[in-house]
């Protein structure tokens, strides 16, 4: 029955009464193209750019290598969207010739946009190559960053993609708990939010997403992460602009329908999850969402809210 399900699966994400997800691929390259073509994703909402840092140690990939590798990704989906990330280098990601060697807690030092803005010729050489790269193609380009803590970090970064030239949509990554409680000023600078919440449970928890000892802080069912979530999601709606889940958290079946109900408005995961999320998300309307996402935030512990949630969406 679920190979059955799984197979009739196919088409754009929505609920069962229409309300649409657009379904999105995290992809580290042109070579995780064709899972996300097979797995029928409607485009990419977390492309990360940092695997083409990887192969020399020592300098920034050429503006030439770079427009080759958007535009292979950004070819593979016409009339789709491609969410482009800034490099995302530092603590978990360091990059031997950007990232400080020195600092006593590098997930709180100079990592993601602030690297970037440290070292503006980086991200000028990116921005360029993204403003080559999507020339002459139909493809909605949209480019974010990551670790934007509040709105000078969101204008910061907006001007840069202007200052390049590029014609595209900006964004901010919300993985930092004050970009999510002040998300409508963070909306002032940019035309949505992408919430990345590995790294928002991280911070909201002061839980080192690296050490297995706390991953009982990591569960993305915290009812505290939810409510951040919400937070962003509402801010986004009241604001006209969109808000999408690239986290990990997008990848659970039973959560994305949460998360929809939260009214974040895409959700981008590993291609192997999407045909999942998709059948799971077209068995519910968005009034059931809703209220698993209230069952959910109402519950006390992780365990709880996943339990609500269920029970919830089983009609129990
Ligand atoms: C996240 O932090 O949730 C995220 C999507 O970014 P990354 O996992 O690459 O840090
Ligand atoms: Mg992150």
């Amino acid at each position: 029955e679920r190979k059955a399900a799984l197979a009739a699966s196919s088409g754009p994400g929505a609920t069962s009464d229409g309300h649409k997800v657009p379904l999105l691929a995290n992809v580290g390259g042109p070579a995780d193209v064709p899972a996300a073509v097979e797995a029928g994703a409607e485009g990419v909402g977390l492309f990360r750019t940092e695997f083409l840092f990887l192969d020399d140690s020592k300098k920034a990939p050429s503006e030439e290598k770079q427009v080759e590798a958007y535009r292979k990704v950004l070819e593979a989906f016409p009339e789709g969207r491609v969410v482009v990330r800034v490099l995302d280098a530092g603590a978990d990601k360091p990059l031997d010739f950007l990232t400080p060697t020195d600092e006593p807690n590098p997930a709180l030092g100079v990592r993601g946009l602030r690297t970037l803005l440290e070292n503006p010729e980086i991200m000028r050489t990116q921005l360029t190559a993204l403003a080559k790269a999507v020339e002459g193609l139909p493809v909605y380009l949209e480019v974010m960053a990551p670790m934007v803590a509040d709105r000078q970090d969101a204008k910061a970064f907006a001007d840069a993609c202007r200052e390049a030239g590029l014609q595209a949509k900006f964004g901010a990554m919300v993985e930092i708990p004050s970009a999510a409680l002040r998300a409508r000023s963070v909306l002032q600078e940019v035309e949505f939010l992408s919430i990345g919440t590995n790294d928002l449970a991280q911070y909201t928890f002061a839980a080192d997403r690296q050490v297995g000892a706390v991953s009982r802080l990591q569960d993305p069912w915290q009812p505290a992460l939810l409510d951040l979530v919400a937070l962003s999601a509402e801010a986004a709606k009241a604001e006209g602009k969109s808000c999408g889940v690239c986290g990990e958290a997008a990848s659970d079946p039973l959560l994305a329908c949460v998360l929809t109900g939260l009214g974040v408005t895409s959700l981008s995961m590993g291609a192997a999850s999407i045909p999942y999320v998709r059948a799971t998300l077209a068995k519910y309307t968005l009034a059931q969402c809703e209220r698993a996402a209230a069952a959910a935030r109402a519950a006390e512990s992780a365990e709880e809210a996943r339990a609500a949630a269920q029970a919830v969406l089983s009609g129990e």
